[in-house]
């Protein structure tokens, strides 16, 4: 029996710059190529419709009409289809006139459609909905105190609770943009798990992946070491913990300082950028001003006597560890301790 082809459904008109569009393009553990192509083993057959690279891209009603996979969806004409959702949803309800956003226009009145009118139209049929990145899970920049937009994530819009028609949860993967790996890994889970070949993606409190986010930013920064020495850097280009010069790093769930950005390479805090927390529910109000040491919350305990008596310790044990055995060297002697185990015998014969 043929599997039923899952139909992603891109929708990025939310309030957002495409950055989670485009840093997806960079993900290799799979690619967005493997996935659209259903080349990983177990995948059902996908067809993406995603406008950063799609060929459907005729007007509405025309050839190639890209809007008719949504329109369609939205009549539940569409079975089993994931929502992705990129950009933060506005409220709609509070501006005078006009539109916040819009994608396509509603044939009945040439008017452009919101995002959340195809929210309200898509998420009812929606096998999964998933946020991609900070803006569409949490709110993120448009949702910055002084916006004049009343921007939200897609969980403050349909509700926390929310579940889709198979009885998921909203799917958030957070990030300013989002780690290409971890996104396409979390569609990937998606796809087994609606091929009947995955359990329930495991989210945490937040929504998010909880094997993803499970680790703090901190734990798995490859300056920690630094910052159980005390060795605590005062500007930038240092090779030393960052947490002085703004690092929120210890109170940060995030994978990339363990995963890399594209491949294994690059990262925030790992290879000297502080990290600001770009995949928190509170990004970016609660950690700004960004370069600032953040609050005492997150401030090393590892300064004082105890880095002291840690940095005199690593010394001593690095001196010695930094020799060589002795019996190493050039003589006439065996000076490794070796016994011939027949007895008598020496090494010249
Ligand atoms: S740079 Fe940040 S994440 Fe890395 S060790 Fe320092 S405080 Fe922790
Ligand atoms: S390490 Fe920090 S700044 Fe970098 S992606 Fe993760 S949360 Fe964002």
């Amino acid at each position: 029996m043929t599997e039923p082809t899952v139909h992603v459904l891109w929708l990025n008109a939310g309030l957002s710059c495409d950055g989670d569009s485009v840093a997806l393009t960079a993900a290799t553990q799979p690619s967005i190529e493997e996935i659209a192509t259903s080349a990983l083993p177990g995948l059902p057959p996908v067809e993406l419709h995603w406008p950063l690279l799609d060929y459907e891209c005729g007007p509405q009603g025309g050839a190639d009409d890209f809007v008719a996979w949504f329109h369609r969806a939205a009549r539940g004409e569409l079975d089993p289809f994931v929502l992705v959702v990129e950009g933060s949803v506005p409220n709609e309800d509070v501006k005078q006139e006009g539109y916040w956003t819009g994608f396509g226009s509603d044939p009945a009145t040439g008017q452009p459609i919101t995002v959340c009118t195809w929210l309200d139209r898509l998420t009812p049929h929606a096998t999964a909905v998933v946020g991609a990145g900070t803006c569409a899970a949490y709110g993120g920049v448009h949702a910055m105190a002084g916006n004049p937009t009343g921007a939200m994530g897609v969980p403050d819009y349909l509700g926390w609770d929310w579940r889709s028609t198979a009885g998921i949860p909203i799917v958030c993967v957070p990030g300013c943009p989002v780690h290409p790996d971890s996104f396409a890994e979390t569609l990937v889970h998606l796809l087994h798990q609606i091929a009947g070949r995955a359990p329930m993606i495991e989210l945490d409190d937040n929504l998010r992946p909880a094997w993803l986010f499970g680790r703090s930013v901190h734990e798995s920064c490859n300056l920690a070491g630094y910052y159980e020495l005390g060795r605590l850097a005062t500007g930038y280009g240092r090779d030393e913990c960052l947490v002085k010069v703004g690092c929120w790093g210890p109170a940060v769930k995030c994978p990339v300082p363990r995963r890399g950005w594209i491949n294994g390479v690059g990262g925030c805090p790992s290879v000297g950028g502080v990290c600001v927390a770009c995949t928190m529910p509170g990004f970016p109000d609660q950690f700004m001003p960004f370069m600032d040491e953040p609050g005492l919350t997150v401030a090393p305990a590892t300064e004082g006597l105890y880095a002291t008596l840690v940095r005199t310790l690593q010394s001593v044990v690095l001196h010695e560890a930094e020799k060589e055995p002795e019996w190493r060297r050039r003589g006439d002697a065996l000076t490794t301790g070796y016994t011939a185990p027949w007895g008598g015998v020496d090494q010249h014969g």
